[in-house]
């Protein structure tokens, strides 16, 4: 090690103090006053050499900023200062020191191992022997050199003064650099945020690293109409980190501060950015940003130029991204919400569902599916405006019953779908919200609804899975009846499989013609004659029977239910031909017509065709429309078989006595019988009932001027009962069960004979 050389001492003089005194920059400096001072550090084993130079830099400023002084007195010790510090402008660095060369090791060091290229760096020696290579200094960017005797107090502050001015340059292109590079990144990062909230969230952060601020107190509010009339409750917060978060969506006039409320109004008022002492306030006006915003940083100190001049940068950014939510969040308005209602629309629920099903840890939410009752029919009845009004109402009162974060959305139509925890939302809370009349242009009406639920948390799928579970759920809680509450279960599911299945074969068999009819007599009680029969179809499936009610209601659900009605009265045809043929005279043959068939406008004329076709009269036919169906939509059906009876056909009303037909309607039934359902005649037989409402039908028809029948005889105590109750027909087991046309014709054969037999006798 080398011992301390007094050769090496400093030659400064006391003119040069003076100078050194009287010295002030030329330039006048871009930064003000209250800049850190610069750091300078002097590495040196000459302790005389250390102390002089302190001496002669005391007080000194350069560019208005004082020299703060670090000395080292060895090459370990500058490694360590240097490497745990950045603050370093200049050092001032002894090259003779340990060792001969520990001065040089130390500049590689900086350069190499640390990467420091903006320090700068003098070397100085006490002898000009020592001076280092031309091609070492340009290697390792040594900015100047110089021996002891050469440094005069004003040297020095030369030297100091030049390269403290290229650190200040180096430091603030990089310091440029890093910031765009930052705004790059950050606006990378700003471009998937398409919501107001999450946008400014993610701007404040990227402001507050870019300028490495503490976030805590940032803030972002959107003015609206404020130069109409300036109004600052209607500045609203729309982003802010830390404490300040529970804020958001609130007036600023919240903020506990009102330095951040007074900043952020003078920014407003004045349309421009502020730069305060400890804050700078950023205004983005609406013709850049879509609506007015302005944002408060309390950056504790005055912002230096390179970082006002990123700001503005970024701030840029900001307007544009800040513009594009905002198209974003009306695009998403347009996509997301009811136009009628004002409320989510199914969109939206799918959103909120498939971010739920896609957290970790399912959330214990209830979907429920809701559905007006009737809703299609007072619609129709009282118009269009009516309804719309009703749906308002109900749906405000949903909101108000089940308020947020629980989601109330309109699926489409009379449909509603709510997603809320299951603390939240419950069946019986939308009940609730049915409890009390709407009130409707001074009308008051009480609506009932049915309701699904579907766990979330036993979903297997998506959203749109959910939904289709809610929506089977829902199918069967109507089917039930209306005010019907379900819990979606999977075996709902298996029986819509089940369904689709037999939809598969039913279109099969209808291809591969193997649906086919059975033919029940209708007898006429008082002379025993046969009076009709009944055409019921049949589909045996691999030898198997599918009994009518497990298909037919299927095939009501698709269109399907036309094409067999087209089948069955195709075969009828041809049966009333063949019994033609064989010289028999046909009954009338009764066809059951489903009421979906009445959807189509041209059910009669097609029928008619048929007949026509198979030059058979209507005369022969009999169409049999169940109370229910006819009730469903009177108007439509009794207009079709009004137009049928008119061609000389026939009508039935099936099933009657089930489908509580109004009295209203009774008188204008468009039909020559009523048919008692079978239920009424198993009733005779029983103690408390004794056939009341099977007298009270055949009276009904009576007073109707109708013909009577009773469907379901199976015994000798009906059958009497019924010809002691003056019912005109009889149809049943009792008779004859339904037959195939073979059968059919060897019953009417034999009948023939035995009536001629009679008759000879
Ligand atoms: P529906 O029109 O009321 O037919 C009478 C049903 O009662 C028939 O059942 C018949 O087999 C059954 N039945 C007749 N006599 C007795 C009896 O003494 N005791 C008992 N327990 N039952 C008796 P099926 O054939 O199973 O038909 C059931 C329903 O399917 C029919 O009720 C009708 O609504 C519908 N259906 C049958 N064929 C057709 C068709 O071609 N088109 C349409 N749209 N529906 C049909
Ligand atoms: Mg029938
Ligand atoms: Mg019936």
């Amino acid at each position: 090690m080398h011992a301390p050389d007094d050769n090496k001492s400093p030659s400064i003089t006391e003119e040069d103090d003076e100078d050194l005194f009287k010295f002030q920059p030329e330039e006048t400096s871009s930064l003000i006053s209250s800049l850190p001072p610069w750091s300078v550090l002097t590495v040196d084993d000459d302790r005389d050499f250390q102390r002089t130079t302190a001496f002669a830099l005391d007080g000194i400023k350069i560019f208005n900023r004082p020299i703060e002084l670090t000395q080292a007195f060895s090459m370990a010790e500058a490694s360590t200062l240097l490497a745990t510090q950045q603050r370093f402008g200049v050092v001032l660095l002894d090259v003779v020191m340990e060792t001969d060369y520990a001065g040089l090791r130390l500049v590689k060091a900086i350069r190499e191992v640390l990467g420091n290229a903006e320090i700068r760096i003098v070397l100085i020696t006490g002898q000009p022997g020592m001076a280092p290579m031309r091609d070492v200094m340009s290697d390792y960017d040594i900015n100047e050199y110089c021996t002891k005797s050469e440094l005069t107090t004003s040297r020095l502050i030369a030297i100091l003064t030049s390269e403290l001015r290229t650190f200040d340059q180096l430091k603030t292109i990089s310091t440029a650099r890093r910031g765009l590079q930052l705004i790059v990144e950050s606006s990378n990062r700003l471009l998937n945020k398409h919501d107001l909230t999450s946008y400014c969230d993610a701007a404040l952060t990227e402001i507050a690293l870019l300028l490495g601020l503490n976030p805590e107190g940032v803030i972002c509010a959107r003015a609206d109409q404020i130069y109409q009339q300036p109004d600052d409750h209607k500045i609203i917060i729309v982003g802010a980190a830390g404490k300040l978060r529970n804020l958001i969506g609130k007036s600023i006039r919240e903020l506990p501060d009102n330095k951040i409320v007074n900043g952020l109004l003078k920014a407003i008022h004045a349309r421009n950015n502020i730069e305060q002492d400890q804050a700078s306030i950023l205004f983005f006006p609406k013709e850049m940003s879509g609506a007015d915003f302005v944002i408060y940083l309390p950056t504790e100190r005055t912002l230096l130029d390179t970082e006002r001049q990123l700001l503005q940068v970024f701030a840029s950014n900001i307007s544009g991204g800040l513009h594009n939510v905002a198209l974003f969040s009306r695009l998403d308005q347009l996509a997301y919400s009811d136009n009628l209602l004002r409320i989510p629309n199914k969109n939206a629920l799918i959103r909120a569902i498939d971010r739920a099903l896609l957290t970790e840890q399912r959330p214990r939410l209830l979907l429920l599916i809701v559905d007006l009752d009737d809703f299609a029919r007072i619609n129709h009845t009282f118009g269009l405006a009516y309804g719309d009004a009703l749906l308002r109402q109900f749906s405000h009162r949903l909101c108000e019953t089940l308020a947020a974060p629980t989601l109330v959305s309109r699926l489409g139509d009379d449909v509603f779908g709510i997603l809320g925890s299951y603390e939240h939302v419950s069946a019986s809370l939308v009940k609730s919200a049915l409890d009390r009349p709407f009130e409707i242009n001074g009308i008051s009406h009480l609506m009932t609804a049915c309701i699904t639920s579907v766990y979330l948390d036993s979903v297997e799928g998506n959203a749109r899975d959910a939904i289709r579970q809610g929506l089977l759920a829902l199918k069967e809680a109507k089917r039930q009846g209306p005010g019907n509450s379900m819990v979606y279960d999977k075996n709902l599911e298996n029986s819509a499989i089940k369904c689709f299945q037999i939809l598969h074969d039913l279109q099969q068999a209808l291809t591969d013609q193997q649906l086919f009819l059975a033919y029940q007599p209708k007898i006429d009680l008082s002379s025993g004659e046969i009076a009709g029969v009944e055409a019921l179809i049949r589909w045996n499936k691999e030898g198997r029977a599918i009994p009518p009610s497990d298909f037919i209601p299927i095939a009501e659900a698709s269109t399907l239910i036309h094409s067999i009605g087209i089948v069955v009265l195709t075969e009828v045809c041809k049966a009333i031909i063949t019994l033609q043929q064989i010289g028999l005279t046909p009954p009338t043959f009764c066809i059951n017509v489903s009421g979906k068939q009445f959807s189509d406008t041209a059910l009669i004329p097609s029928i008619l065709d048929i007949l026509c076709k198979h030059n058979i009269s209507p005369n022969h036919i009999e169409l049999e429309v169940t109370e229910t169906a006819m009730m469903e939509s009177f108007d439509r059906v009794s207009m079709a078989l009004r137009e049928f009876r008119k061609t000389g056909g026939h009508v039935a009303i099936d099933d009657f006595g089930t489908g509580y037909s109004s009295l209203k309607y009774l008188n204008e039934l468009p039909a020559d019988t009523l048919k008692i359902d079978r239920s009424f005649v198993a009733q005779i037989e029983s103690s408390h009932d004794h056939g009341s409402i099977a007298s009270m039908v055949i009276k009904l028809a009576r007073n109707l001027d109708m013909q009577v029948i009773a469907e379901g005889v199976e015994n000798e105590t009906q059958d009497r009962w019924l010809r002691d109750n003056h019912c005109d027909l009889g149809q049943g087991w009792l008779y004859g069960r339904p037959m195939t046309l073979d059968v059919l014709i060897d019953w009417l054969q034999e009948r023939s004979l035995q009536t001629m037999q009679h008759s000879q006798s």
